[in-house]
């Protein structure tokens, strides 16, 4: 407890730093908690590749450092004397940092809210592995790196399952033998559960009604992309599932499809286990769909627009499923008072928000032309009289991040 004497001073001065630690990037921001502004951010690019860099910004000034960056544990110690830099800086001493808040991809079953990180939270992380190699390595790499070079502050565990994990047995178990869920605990996680929490908690406020009297679908579509039905402020349902492949279209995942074409494919072109779940992660999604041409949905839109077949294709494909998972999760939630889009594309696409609304008339659900005109900014964008509310909200999983690294640390006093 005595990592705790810094914070005598008075929450007040609070300040967190907030870590989302990749395979190959570290993103971070600074917060000063008195007024949740963001001192700082970044974000340390290719770790362990050529051509590392950082990027930092600061008082909408950009800084680059091309000095090579061989691990996790260089990237946050470069990030630390950024922060501390006269020039580039905003802190005096590593001491003002008196918490750190980590973004954790899997929490499996084992966490169903924030945590404060000790030994026993660092094996159970241990033990998720398996649910998801490619992101809880390099999460634990930075809660390493972060205790070595921080050891005064306490570091705090905030997990991208931990909202889904109130989904009822009828949602998150699939039809596969019992044993598989018993033994290996096969089931739907569900992911991104920091931002749909954020940004159904913004909806409702938005609406001036509390999110427990309200049924939303919260649509979190950017490069990975994941739909929840958040019933009277819980996660009732959501598209990603064991892993992050399934649910929607995404820029290089396939989401769903018959799960038999997993063998079949693999038979017919003598593929590996590791070669398959590289296409469907990898090569797959508007990417695949494209042969490569791009997984970024802004090229995709623009080529299609100007009239390419095999663009419209891919867009026309993920607009659809994004419309047929709002439809199910209507059905879930017996109806749906509200739809906010989200992410890169949710927040910046008028066209894609307005093909999927184009599905979606039955439901009494109109939106207003000229208010879908908007970009990465808060805003209500459907007609007054409509029976169902469409808004964009800018998720913010950071702010989230900071927000229960506080509360855990107060909580600690
Ligand atoms: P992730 O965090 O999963 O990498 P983001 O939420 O940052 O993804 O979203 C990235 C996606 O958002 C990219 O496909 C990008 O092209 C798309 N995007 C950003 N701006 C626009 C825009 N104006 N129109 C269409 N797509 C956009």
């Amino acid at each position: 407890m005595d990592q705790l004497g810094k914070l005598d001073g008075g929450v007040g001065t609070l300040k967190i730093l907030v870590i989302n630690s990749g395979s190959s990037s570290l993103k971070y921001q600074l917060f000063n908690m008195e007024d949740e502004s963001v001192l700082c951010g970044g974000i340390v690019e290719r770790i362990s590749l050529k051509g590392s860099r950082l990027i930092h910004k600061v008082n909408s000034k950009k800084y680059v450092d091309e000095t090579p960056v061989k691990d996790h544990k260089v990237a946050l110690k470069m990030v630390l004397d950024t922060l501390l830099d006269a020039e580039k800086g905003v802190i005096t001493s590593m001491e003002e940092i008196n918490a750190v808040g980590h973004r954790v991809v899997h929490g499996g079953e084992t966490f169903s809210g924030s945590v404060l990180i000790e030994e026993d939270v660092m094996k159970a992380l241990e033990d998720n592995i398996e649910l998801a190699p490619l992101h809880n390595p390099p999460n634990i790499t930075g809660i390493v790196a972060a205790k070595e070079l921080l050891p005064n502050a306490p570091q705090i565990g905030v997990f991208d399952t931990a909202f889904h994990q109130t989904l009822p047995e009828k949602a998150y178990l699939y039809a596969i033998p019992m044993k598989y869920y018993e033994k290996y605990k096969v089931r739907r996680y569900g992911f991104h559960g920091t931002s749909h929490f954020y940004v159904s908690r913004r909806a409702a406020k938005m609406l001036g009604k509390p999110v427990e009297k309200l049924r939303i679908i919260t649509c979190h579509i950017g490069n990975g992309a994941s739909i929840t039905a958040v019933k009277n402020g819980k996660s009732v349902d959501t598209s990603m599932g064991f892993t992050p492949l399934e649910g929607l279209v995404m820029g290089t995942r396939c989401g769903d499809m018959d799960p038999a074409i997993v063998t079949f494919l693999q038979e017919k072109e003598n593929l590996s286990t590791k070669e398959i779940s590289d296409i469907l992660n990898k090569k797959s999604g508007v990417y695949g769909l494209t042969n490569g041409f791009s997984s970024d949905m802004r090229d995709i839109e623009d080529t299609a627009l100007k009239g390419d077949k095999v663009s419209k294709l891919a867009l026309d494909m993920y607009d659809y499923r994004i419309a047929k998972y709002i439809g199910a999760y209507a059905a879930v939630m017996n109806g749906v008072d509200a739809i906010a889009f989200t992410a890169g594309v949710g927040e910046n696409s008028p066209h894609t928000r307005k093909d999927v609304c184009s599905h979606l008339e039955f439901l009494g659900l109109k939106i207003d032309s000229e208010k879908n005109g908007v970009r990465g900014k808060e805003s209500i964008i459907s007609t007054e009289d409509s029976k169902v509310k469409v808004l964009v909200v800018p998720t913010n999983e950071e702010l989230v991040i900071a927000r229960d690294t506080k509360k855990i640390v107060e909580s600690m006093k």
